[in-house]
């Protein structure tokens, strides 16, 4: 078997090899090979590469690291060619985030949708319609020193709330986004974002109104848009969230938080 063949072999994980050389040569082929050399091959065999979804410990934390080193242009096309979880099976592209890369304000949603997924702009269909009203009623304009973003970047398929795996997948590049950013306040829209956020379980009733942390960056948490659409009368809650939001920035930015 040629050296190069062989390498073939081991990188689709069809070892042993010296099982294939004894088959070759017969049991007088395998008894000239030698014990010792046959478990020095043996052990100089990687194990088979693990599925895409099941990475290795090394090879998770050879990919944290890269993530945790990216710029946005690498992000970018990081998060394009992403098939680290299994909704990148089912999405148009994968949305990374849209906004001013210099923000104070950072808002997270949950999810790109059917409209997000086509267009590649987070919070464009109906929920991004009450989310930019929801920002013009604190003064704020989808651009202009806010960054909108997802928990995961690949739309889940018939917008069903995204798995805890995939959120775990995705979660590395929103924290790079953080990094990249260092907003003043993050608002979280909705459980997976929170829970995302502050790595707990989160209920959005019993949170709403406390500053929570993300690496030394306060939280406030809110309902999701999409839920406000199903839910009218928590809109009234959600504005007395925003309100809360809005008094924090000030207080963060004359100083006091
Ligand atoms: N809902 C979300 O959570 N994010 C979007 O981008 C759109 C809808
Ligand atoms: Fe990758 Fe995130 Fe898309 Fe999953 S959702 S494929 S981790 S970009």
């Amino acid at each position: 078997m040629s050296g190069n063949r062989a390498s073939v072999l081991r990188e689709m994980g069809l070892a042993p090899l010296w099982r294939l050389r004894a088959a070759q040569g017969g049991a007088a082929a395998a008894a000239t090979a030698g014990v010792a050399e046959m478990a020095a091959e043996r052990e100089s065999i990687p194990p088979a590469p693990p599925p895409p979804s099941a990475p290795q410990p090394a090879r998770r934390e050879e990919r944290l690291a890269r993530i945790a080193r990216m710029g946005w242009a690498e992000l970018r096309e990081a998060v394009a060619a992403c098939r680290d979880c299994k909704l990148c099976e089912r999405r148009k592209q994968a949305v990374l985030g849209v906004g001013d890369e210099r923000a104070d304000w950072l808002f997270v949603g949950e999810g790109p949708g059917a409209d997000e997924d086509e267009k590649g702009e987070p919070f464009v269909g109906q929920a991004g319609k009450l989310l930019d009203n929801m920002l013009a009623a604190i003064g704020i304009r989808r651009g202009q020193n806010v960054y909108i973003a997802n928990t995961v970047k690949c739309r889940p398929p018939g917008n069903r709330t995204p798995e805890a795996e995939e959120m775990a997948a995705c979660f590395p590049y929103l924290a790079r986004q953080v990094e990249l950013l260092q907003p003043k306040l993050i608002v979280a829209l909705g459980r997976p974002a929170a829970q995302s956020l502050l790595d707990t379980e989160v209920k959005i009733a019993a949170a709403r109104g406390r500053l929570f942390d993300h690496h030394g960056i306060p939280v406030a948490v809110t309902y999701h848009p999409a839920y406000l659409l199903r839910n009218l009368p928590d809109k009234a809650k959600a504005w007395e969230d925003l309100c809360f939001a809005r008094n924090t920035m000030r207080r963060i930015a004359a100083g006091v938080e």
